[in-house]
């Protein structure tokens, strides 16, 4: 178990590559601000909640690092929402509760084992979401606050 931990600011323009590439969109978020608490929190998969006010909450898989099979030199925060929207929301303000610890970072050889692994990862995600030490953090104020 983790200590819960909150992170937010405007949805980011990433490298394009999750929904193209993978078919998994991943709302990217500036980690500008954020380097203290990224260098508490080991590189890998964690999963927690999304807040977009004006949408609602939705649980959430995200990766926190340098994403060994695409060799990115810098960290990036890529939360994937676990649900279908039917537009982008780029620049809009995305609170994420993060609560839990999936695996490490580790890389791939291959796309398709990467995309495999990623859908286990949804699943243990999905799954853990629903257990009440989890489920409670979604009446957290801070994902529907606005700022
Ligand atoms: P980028 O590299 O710019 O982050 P992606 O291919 O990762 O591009 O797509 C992410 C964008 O897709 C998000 O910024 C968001 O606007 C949109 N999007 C649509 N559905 C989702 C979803 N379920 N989870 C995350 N982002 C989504
Ligand atoms: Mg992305």
């Amino acid at each position: 178990p983790i200590n819960p931990w909150r992170i937010g600011g405007p949805v980011i323009k990433g490298f394009g590559r999750g929904s193209k590439v993978l078919g998994i969109p991943t709302a990217n978020l500036s980690t500008v601000g954020y380097s203290d608490l990224l260098s508490e929190h080991p590189s890998g998969v964690y999963f927690g909640w999304a807040g977009l006010p004006t949408r609602g909450v939705f649980k959430m898989v995200m990766s926190i690092g340098w994403n060994p099979y695409f060799n990115n030199a810098e960290k990036t925060i890529e939360p994937w929402l676990l649900h279908e929207f039917n537009e982008d929301f780029y620049g809009e303000e995305l609170h994420l509760i993060i609560v839990g610890y999936i695996r490490p970072e580790a890389n791939f050889p291959s796309l398709e084992s990467l995309v495999v692994k990623i859908y286990e990862d949804r699943e243990i995600a999905e799954r853990a979401l629903e257990i009440p030490e989890y489920s409670k953090y979604k009446d957290d104020p801070y994902l529907t606050s606005p700022s």
